[in-house]
């Protein structure tokens, strides 16, 4: 059976760190294609300063070349849940194995997720740590609703960086190097993103 791996998030904007994790994955699973999916709006926090969805869409055909950059959630408007993008993709993608990659903050809330058991059934979660510094997943380990369930985590050396922190050096006119894809970045600068 052919691997799907599937990445969502608000990506605003898409990070070296997003990358990296899928990279990641793609190589370690040797997953046949990668299905990154911009949320419209997140329904796990509140988006500050979220940049419009085509443009975010576009950033991430920069920041994942080889992926397919999907507007499944963003054409559905409002509060997406993962189950309902979840039976969609099932649908559009009846012959393959589904994996789920998250980070590791992502994966400490999964549990109260909408229909988190329902989500094991369909796809494996595919998870790695954010911080090495009190990695909040050493401490408090995975979540229950894991149990033996379909789950790998990953021993990825983490990379520190988030959209947030992205957007604030933006924001001051400061470099972003090493942090954001160069391409990424002149796509923010020619279009005044984040100022
Ligand atoms: P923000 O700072 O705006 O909250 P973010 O950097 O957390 O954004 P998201 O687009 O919300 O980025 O994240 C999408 C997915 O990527 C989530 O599963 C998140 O855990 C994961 N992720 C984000 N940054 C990293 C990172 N540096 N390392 C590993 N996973 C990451």
């Amino acid at each position: 059976m052919s691997k799907l791996g599937i990445f969502g998030g608000t990506f605003n904007p898409p990070h070296i760190g997003h990358a990296r994790l899928a990279e990641h994955f793609v190589e370690k699973l040797g997953l046949d294609r990668l299905l990154v999916i911009p949320t419209a709006q997140p329904p796990h926090k509140e988006a500050k300063e979220l940049a419009d969805s085509n443009d975010r869409i576009n950033m991430c055909m920069l920041a994942f070349p080889d992926a397919l950059i999907s507007d499944i959630e963003i054409a559905r408007g409002g509060k997406s849940y993962t189950y309902d993008t979840l039976c969609e993709i099932k649908e559009l993608y009846p012959d393959y194995e589904l994996y789920f990659i998250i980070g590791s903050d992502m994966l400490l809330s999964f549990d109260r997720w909408y229909k988190s058991s329902e989500i094991l059934d369909m796809v494996t979660i595919c998870a790695a740590d954010r911080q090495e510094e009190n990695s909040l997943l050493k401490v408090q380990g995975v979540p229950k609703c894991f149990d033996g369930k379909r789950l790998i985590v990953s021993e990825l050396m983490p990379f520190e960086v988030s959209s947030t922190e992205i957007r604030e050096l933006i924001k001051s006119g400061e470099s972003t190097d090493g942090l954001l894809d160069p391409a990424v970045r002149a796509y923010i600068d020619e279009r005044g993103l984040y100022r």
